[in-house]
């Protein structure tokens, strides 16, 4: 396995959209290879999610995993998952607003609004079905992803640009607003 160089803001490639994956794309090991080194790249970093985009893959795939991470104590655990051609709905209107940082966005962290609770469709890493609920923070690293995968990052979804901090100030003088 492999660690991967992860784009940072400003390449092209986290503004396009992902390519959805064929069912038989699945089976190749340069596939599977991409899906281990992603999950290694998101552990090495201490994220909680990847996206393909992110190492310069423009397909529809994303990992996530809340383990013990130093970027976002005191978050509930979610068990690692692979997502190929994730889709999702909300499961009502109501969102919530929290922290969000990015790979791609060394250091800096927003306030971003995020639909409180989603329904996931997607199928796993060898093509079975995943359905399943969402809901907080685990939702919310889904919803990021999601944005990844069409091109989006987490500025574009912030209401209020003034929460902007970097992520050592913040731990220094706590939210500036
Ligand atoms: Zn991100």
């Amino acid at each position: 396995m492999s660690i991967l160089k992860v784009a940072r803001l400003g390449h092209p490639v986290l503004r396009g959209i992902a390519d959805d994956v064929a069912p038989d794309e699945l089976s190749s090991p340069a596939l599977q290879k991409l899906i281990d080194d992603m999950i290694e790249t998101m552990k090495e970093y201490d994220g909680v999610g990847l996206a393909a985009v992110q190492v310069h893959e423009p397909k529809n795939i994303a990992v996530l995993e809340v383990a013990d991470s130093p970027r976002y104590p005191n978050k509930p655990k979610v068990p690692l998952a692979v997502l190929v051609n994730p889709s999702f709905t909300p499961l009502s209107d109501e969102t919530e607003e929290d922290w969000e940082g990015c790979l791609s966005i060394p250091e800096l962290r927003g306030v971003v609004p995020r639909y409180k609770s989603i329904r996931v469709q997607a199928r796993d890493r060898h093509g079975n079905k995943l359905e399943l609920t969402a809901s907080g923070f685990h939702a919310r690293v889904i919803q990021h992803e999601w944005d990844h995968l069409h091109g989006k990052v987490f500025f574009d979804r912030m209401r209020d640009l003034s929460t902007l901090a970097y992520l050592q100030e913040l731990s220094r003088y706590g939210a500036a607003r």
